[in-house]
């Protein structure tokens, strides 16, 4: 018998796809044998229902708003004429099909992939003795293997402390973390933090493994990678690799789970198979929250199998903070995937990383998740939506420095760089609450290009690059966050003299907006002041971006310019088009598609670019509805608006171009102080009232301290 020779470890992206696509007949192959004979002879084996991923066609937001309004459980893959989408059960099905909306099946079976991953995982790990990860692994890791890695870890006491968060999981799980950096158990010296995190998602593998890798990463190079060893001195870093521990352990064990296509053909209505376990609850999204208000006795998740999919139960942990909580884009009905929960902050593991944000003085955060290649920057709604306060909720006041430092990022990853709203609208999401709170900048980032938890090689590239990303990739993201964290040009700097051993405390209480009321919050952090009685302390502004000014536009109400044109109906399936110049940049154009009959014309707005027609705005309504479609802020340029008959007979339609343009408009800038106070022996000698601006130094001689400390 011969020995084949193992494959060589995969090093670029391409030859891992074809890998990839090598394995996949093996792992078929591997799925037809696992099938159950038909029962009866005779009877037709019944056709059962597949869990699947598909794409959902959205011509325009009023499409996207509706696919949202099914409580279809929408992925984080979207474009502007878009939206994947996981199907559970044969009635989502239906009622997807009931809309009207086009949609293609992208991964038909999600329960035969799962097996096929498992296939591929294995051959890889067969075919290398380590990844080139910083840990070696091969493969995924269950919520046990982050956790021993954290003990792991910990070992390093230099440079590593772990940490339980103060609550438990609702299936009374600790949730631990790491925190990283020079002497970490020594004097806290005043540094910044960088916190990083996983898995607010269940079903979102690679979003845990990335933060686990930088944690492991980061102390494997300290003392030998001197840009790690600077940045490691300079700024300390969290991480809490999986957030949502029950969610994850259910999707990560049923993920293993090989015979649900069994179970699928049991029933063919989709009963055990598909509505419980999808496939298992591998691609759960929420957290345990199976009561509101209640916390039901540890274990009870697991063991409820009552939920379409694993996902009708639980909380969607990334809309449960206070930022803009209970707005667009969140959902109030339990059973939606994208539930928001009873109250903003009523679940224990968000309560968690909102104690660290509070606590710490957290500059830069990144929250992971998968999937879409995706660089997400606050906000999460768009600019024009009218917000809490009766006016329009514009751009985050740091937009330019969010924008910049993202797309620095991005330049490592090949991410697209955008708003969290360009995505979909999001309310209650953690760069949401995170930024609005602090001003520390905060990012989401939508890791791999096209699955919840693919295969695990495509988990090596993400984190070390590939391609034209080869030596980049998220490893290199996440430097720039670390470095950013530090940058005193974002923050602020109180230093000065103290009393030997003081310990300075700085506060601020405030009331926040959710969308449609407020909570009560707050920052509360501390400097053990050394020997020398010097301190230099990193901290986030005082004033909150939540009431600095923002900007927004207001629309004029008539167009600058206006055009109507009749053209000559295309035959059937054929389109026409007409060219369109816009001399200067504009707030809107709007275009509108009218003709006699009710039946179906359809639109398509192209910007002319040196690579050829790039899409920009559509409207495919049913008849007998009309067609119109915007392009906000349009650039100058050449547009190419095209009329096609999808079924119709009018003989001419009218074509009408409207410009308009907008004023800017500046909401009122508030300036919010801190309370610094200075104590010794549980004392508070001296009070002060600080305004920190971002950039700014402020020398703080705490002479009153020092006096009352040497009597
Ligand atoms: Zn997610």
């Amino acid at each position: 018998m011969t020995r084949e020779t193992p494959p060589r470890p995969f090093r670029s992206r391409r030859s891992r796809v074809a890998a990839a696509a090598a394995l996949t007949s093996i792992a078929i192959a591997a799925a037809t044998l696992s099938q159950p004979s038909p029962g009866v002879a005779g009877a037709p084996a019944p056709v059962a229902f597949r869990p699947q991923l598909v794409t959902v066609s959205t011509y325009d937001a009023a499409d996207k708003a509706l696919v949202q309004s099914l409580g279809l459980d929408l992925t984080e893959h979207a474009g502007h004429d878009y939206v994947e989408v996981v199907l559970h059960t044969p009635a989502e099905l239906d009622l997807l099909k009931t809309t009207g909306l086009s949609f293609d099946v992208r991964i038909p079976d999600l329960a035969a992939r799962e097996t096929q991953r498992r296939t591929i995982d294995a051959a890889y790990a067969a075919s290398v003795a380590a990844s080139p990860l910083p840990s070696g692994r091969t493969g995924y890791r269950t919520l046990e293997d982050y956790n021993a890695d954290m003990v792991e870890l910990a070992k390093n006491k230099t440079l590593v402390k772990r940490f339980a968060l103060p609550r438990k999981s609702l299936d009374g799980r600790t949730i631990y973390g790491v925190e990283i950096g020079r002497n970490i158990h020594k004097r806290d010296r005043g540094r910044p933090t960088f916190l990083l995190m996983g898995l607010h998602h269940a079903r979102e593998w690679p979003s845990g493994e990335l933060a686990m890798e930088f944690a492991i990463d980061l102390v494997k190079s300290f003392g030998k990678d001197k840009r790690i060893t600077r940045l490691l001195r300079k700024a300390r870093v969290i991480v809490v690799p999986v957030v949502n521990v029950d969610g994850f352990e259910l999707s990560r064990s049923d993920g293993e789970l090989s015979d649900l296509n069994g179970l699928n053909e049991a029933d063919p209505t989709g009963g055990t198979g598909s509505v419980l376990l999808t496939p298992g609850r591998t691609y759960m999204r929420k957290n345990c929250r199976l009561i509101d208000g209640q916390d039901t006795p540890d274990g009870t998740c697991e063991s409820v199998l009552a939920s379409p999919g694993g996902y009708g139960a639980g909380v969607d942990l990334n809309r449960n903070y206070g930022g803009f909580w209970g707005g667009p884009g969140a959902s109030a009905t339990p059973a939606d995937p994208t539930y928001r929960g009873a109250a903003a902050f009523s679940e224990p593991e968000i309560q968690n990383i909102a104690d660290i944000v509070r606590q710490r003085q957290v500059t830069m955060v990144i929250s992971n998740h998968t999937f879409s290649n995706l660089i997400l920057r606050p906000n999460g709604v768009n600019p024009q939506t009218i917000g809490s306060d009766g006016l329009p909720v514009g751009d985050a006041p740091d937009e330019e420095g969010l924008k910049a430092l993202g797309a620095k990022m991005a330049a490592q990853n090949g991410y697209a760089n955008i708003h969290g709203w360009q995505l979909y609208d999001t309310t209650g999401t953690t760069e949401d609450y995170t930024y609005n709170a602090t001003g520390g900048y905060g990012y989401t980032f939508e890791i791999g290009p096209n699955e919840f938890h693919p295969p695990f090689p495509q988990v090596v590239d993400e984190y070390l690059g590939a391609g034209a990303y080869a030596g980049k990739g998220n490893r290199a993201a996440y430097l720039l966050a670390l470095a950013h964290a530090s940058d005193k040009r974002f923050s602020g700097v109180l230093r000065g003299k103290a009393p030997k051993r003081a310990t300075l405390r700085l506060t601020k209480s405030f009331s926040s907006p959710t969308w449609a009321g407020s909570f009560q919050d707050g920052v509360s952090s501390v400097l053990k002041v050394g020997r020398t009685g010097r301190f230099s302390w990193t901290v986030n502004p005082s004033t909150r971006p939540a009431v600095r000014s923002r900007t927004y536009q207001v629309l004029d109400s008539n167009p600058f310019f206006s055009k109507s044109a009749e053209g000559t109906t295309p035959g059937l399936t054929e389109h026409s088009d007409t060219e369109f110049v816009v001399g200067e940049p504009v707030a809107l154009m709007r275009i509108e598609l009218d003709w006699a009959l009710p039946d179906d014309l359809d639109l398509e707005v192209y910007k002319r670019t040196a690579d050829g027609l790039t899409e920009v705005a559509s409207s495919g309504n049913a008849p007998p509805d009309k067609e119109m479609a915007e392009v906000t802020n349009a650039e100058a340029g050449t547009y190419v608006l095209r009329v096609i008959n999808y079924s119709s007979v009018s003989p001419t339609y009218t074509l009408s171009t409207a410009l308009f343009r907008a004023s800017v408009v500046s909401t009122p800038d508030a300036r919010e102080r801190y309370t610094l106070t200075c104590e010794v022996g549980g004392k508070v000698l001296q009070r002060r009232s600080i305004f920190i601006d971002r950039g700014q130094v402020k020398n703080l001689n705490l002479k009153k301290c020092i006096r009352r400390a040497a009597r």
